[in-house]
């Protein structure tokens, strides 16, 4: 058995993993000090609560090691100890939180006593637990979701997609809820990976495209003109060689173009899945689909991947559009990103506009499309008819 600890801390200097274990103890703390990472990671356990962790290190530098806590899904709060400049320190913290990790503070090196005792006061000490304010994890168990979809208890929300040169919303994408008749509206986060694990997730795609595109028809403007339908699938669903045959039959059952049609499929799907999708990818483009890259930024794909991939849409993740406007890498991640796109003949979308900076600086850019809060959060469809028009009269955010 593995003891458990509540404190680890991680530098290949010993004079700084021994510095930090001292003070911890002192504070009545358990703490392990390593300056190896395989002892690290193998005194890891569930009762980790927090991690100090040294960005740079000769054997295993501290970036993979965040790699490693991030594929554990690791919940401990981190810490991250350096010397390195303000840029490096920012790009590790962006890499951290799109791993899913949870960063609470940082030391740059060299530290006093009195820093490191206001870190541990604050993220170790028994009554600042927990660290991760996370909302419990419900596990939702096999049957429940298999009545759920049996009694079509998943709905549809919307969100308008804009398109920066006019002001006009082009498109719009489906998201779905769970309306769970004691839970009240559960959100995607909670059940898609549970789907996923149980291979249920087939079929609630094919559920949320009929309803889609049974839906969509309701959004027509003045002139008749249908927005674009943007549906989120998950990369396990683009394994089946019929699926684009099947997918675009039902959308011409819907009497929907097939061009009016985007699927979303996250960047980190598609890099792990590539060779098994991208004949299915190729031929929903034979077909007129769209294809966009969701989350982009988050999945490391590579140039050579990205050319393969035959995407219409790069759509760049909400946390570098978020903190765009305070954090200099972020900002240079998106213009780059929209660099990239226009190169490789893609539409830019940026998720996660909530100001009209963001959106100003989108447009400066040349982003193609916005979406976020700042024009609407998702709605159910009877909401988005009315937003829709409304919008229509007055697109505030026009140049
Ligand atoms: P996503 O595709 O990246 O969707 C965008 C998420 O960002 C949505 O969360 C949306 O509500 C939220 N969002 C939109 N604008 C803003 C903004 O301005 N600020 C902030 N902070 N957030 C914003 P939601 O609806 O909870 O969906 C979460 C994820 O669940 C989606 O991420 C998508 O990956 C997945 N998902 C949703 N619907 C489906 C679906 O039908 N099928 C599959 N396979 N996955 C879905
Ligand atoms: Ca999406
Ligand atoms: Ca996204």
């Amino acid at each position: 058995m593995k003891s458990t600890q509540r404190i680890l801390v991680i530098d290949d200097e010993s004079d700084v993993s021994e510095f930090v274990s001292d003070a911890a103890q002192a504070m009545g703390l358990r703490c392990t000090a390593t300056t190896d990472a395989k002892t690290f990671l193998d005194a890891l356990t569930s009762d980790t609560t927090l991690i100090l962790l040294d960005l740079i290190m000769p054997e295993m530098d501290g970036v993979e090691l965040l790699r490693v806590l991030g594929e554990r899904k690791c919940k401990a709060g981190i810490v991250l100890m350096s010397g390195v400049g303000k840029r490096t320190l920012e790009s590790a913290e962006q890499l951290t939180t799109a791993l899913g990790l949870t960063i609470v503070g940082h030391l740059q090196k060299p530290f006093r006593l009195a820093q490191l005792e206001e870190v541990l006061e604050r993220h170790a000490m028994p009554e600042a637990l927990p660290i991760v304010r996370q909302a419990p994890e419900i596990v939702i168990p096999k049957a429940e979701l298999q009545r759920a979809i049996e009694h079509d208890e998943f709905v549809l929300y919307y969100q308008p997609q804009i398109e920066i040169a006019t002001g006009r919303a082009v498109g719009l994408e489906a998201l779905v809820r769970w309306q769970h008749p004691e839970r009240g509206l559960i959100f995607p986060d909670y059940f898609i990976g549970r789907l996923e694990e149980f291979e249920l997730i087939d079929e609630l795609g094919w559920i949320i495209a009929e309803r889609g595109l049974r839906e969509v028809s309701q959004f027509a403007n003045g002139d008749g003109n249908v927005p674009n339908l943007s549906l989120n699938e998950s990369v396990h669903s683009l394994h089946d060689l019929n699926f684009p045959d099947r997918f675009v039959s039902l959308v011409e059952k819907h009497g929907v173009p097939p061009e009016n049609v985007t699927i979303e499929i996250t960047e980190s799907g598609l890099i792990k899945e590539l060779s098994n999708t991208l004949d299915i990818l190729t031929r929903l483009r034979m077909k007129r689909v769209k294809l966009s890259i969701d989350d982009f930024g988050t999945g490391f794909a590579m140039m050579q991947q990205l050319k393969n991939i035959p995407a219409t849409e790069l759509k760049i993740d909400k946390s570098f559009v978020l903190e765009m406007n305070g954090n200099d890498r972020n900002r240079i991640m998106v213009q780059k990103t929209i660099e990239l796109g226009h190169e490789l003949g893609m539409q830019v979308m940026a998720e996660g506009v909530e100001t009209q900076e963001q959106f100003d600086l989108l447009r400066r850019y040349g982003c193609d499309g916005a979406q976020g809060y700042l024009f609407s959060r998702p709605i159910p469809p009877g909401e988005m008819v009315n937003w829709l028009k409304q919008y229509a009269s007055r697109p505030v955010h026009a140049a």
